[in-house]
């Protein structure tokens, strides 16, 4: 099969950028397209937590497994230091008020002297990590950059078809030529595919805040939880290297606006999540809110990503629908993504699962 002498990316995420990475490792040459900013959507905004086996048992176990294993790979090999770390990580039971009855039913470290319960060890060093999303959205984009990829700032508007074939794809007026496509553009996938047909591709949106000030170790937490009001819903917190403290949750069923420039983050959701910090760490109850955020994650039908050829359209792929995992999942999805376009088939992982084929068409 011959090699695609180009292959335009749509999307900077971290999938379009993990994409990128591993066809400009085979040495084809790439185009990515972004029309916001690189890792301006969930990508720059997500918790970056990974975990080797919280997957298994799904078709998504083994891609998740993969990915595990190459992100330590990438820290090795990329030259920039994204804040990748091994974490211990613990479940807690919190409420805004009182104390969960029991005491520890874990050996609880000793920063967690608030008012939550440890209830479990949920990963180790060995099963647990993370990253700092959006410097290793970066640091893959920037690899493929110095590999001779193109970053293109614009809004793809359309894929230019003949004949049932992939031209290429339209930019602000203009065309992009290519013998591939690969569309990554996450919960805005669907908005693009009009006329393509892709399974239905919505966004979920999450709202989350950075804490500073709290010099706390690398413990990932998740936190069952109760609002004053009844409400239940489990933050995530994860400390990180630069000192920082992520916290995210809150799951709104707010409709995915046209950019990522024009979500809108609710400062009361972003308060909640940082009182539920405030609850189970004396040290992150002294902390101070840097930054709210919001982004809406792409999630499918099935609850699987859709990794594969975009079917009747020669020389489109698709890969986005990741949900709650394509932090972890982008690095084994891109090396599948670029097997499956320079060599006709994926050796490293079974795409079969997430054949945007299992699925009917949106439209
Ligand atoms: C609150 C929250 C916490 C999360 N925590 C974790 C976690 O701890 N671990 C984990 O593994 N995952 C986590 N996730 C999930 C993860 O963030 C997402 O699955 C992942 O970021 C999706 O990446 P993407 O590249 O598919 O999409 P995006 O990050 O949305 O990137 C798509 C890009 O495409 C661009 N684009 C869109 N339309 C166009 C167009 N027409 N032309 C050009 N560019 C376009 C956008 O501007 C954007 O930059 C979390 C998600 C949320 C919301």
């Amino acid at each position: 099969m011959a090699l695609p002498r180009h292959v335009v990316v749509c999307g900077a995420g971290v999938i379009g950028a993990s994409v990128a990475y591993f066809l400009t490792r085979r040495g084809i040459a790439v185009t990515v397209v972004e029309r916001s900013g690189v890792a301006g959507a969930a990508s720059g905004k997500s918790g970056g937590f990974l975990a080797l086996d919280w997957c298994d048992g799904s078709p998504l176990g083994p891609l998740a497994r993969a990915s595990f294993t190459l992100h330590a790979e990438l820290a090795r090999e990329l030259a920039t230091d994204y804040g990748y770390r091994r974490v211990d990580t613990f479940m807690l039971a919190a409420r805004e008020r009182g104390t969960p009855s029991g005491g520890h039913r874990v050996a609880a470290p000793s920063w967690l002297d608030g008012a939550g319960v440890v209830t479990a060890t949920l990963g180790s060093t060995d099963t647990t990590a993370q990253v700092q999303p959006a410097r290793f959205t970066s640091a893959l984009l920037d690899a493929a950059l110095a590999r001779g990829g193109v970053l293109r700032m614009g809004l793809v508007e359309s894929l230019i078809q003949h004949a049932g074939a992939v031209r290429g794809v339209a930019v602000g007026g203009e065309s992009i030529e290519a013998d591939a496509v690969v569309l990554a553009m996450g919960p805005w996938t669907g908005r693009l595919s009009g006329k393509l047909p892709l399974p239905a591709i919505q966004g979920l949106k999450g709202y989350s805040v950075t804490l500073v000030g709290a010099d706390v170790p690398a413990h990932a937490l998740f936190v069952d939880y109760r609002a004053a009001d009844g409400r239940a819903f489990e933050p995530e917190i994860f400390p990180r290297p630069d000192g920082d403290v992520y916290v995210c949750g809150m799951a709104d069923p707010a409709p995915l606006p046209d950019s990522p420039e024009a979500v809108e983050v609710c400062e009361a959701a972003c308060d909640t999540l940082a009182r539920a910090a405030s609850r189970v760490s004396t040290a992150l109850a002294a902390a101070r809110i840097a930054r709210r955020q919001a982004c809406y994650r792409p999630v499918t039908d099935d609850g699987l990503p859709l990794i594969g050829r975009v079917p009747g359209v020669a020389g489109a792929y698709v890969a986005t629908g990741h949900g709650p995992w394509g932090i972890l999942n982008a690095p084994a999805t891109g090396r599948a993504l670029a097997e499956l376009i320079a060599d006709g088939a994926a050796s490293s992982v079974d795409l079969r699962p997430f054949d945007p084929a299992r699925l009917p068409a949106a439209r």
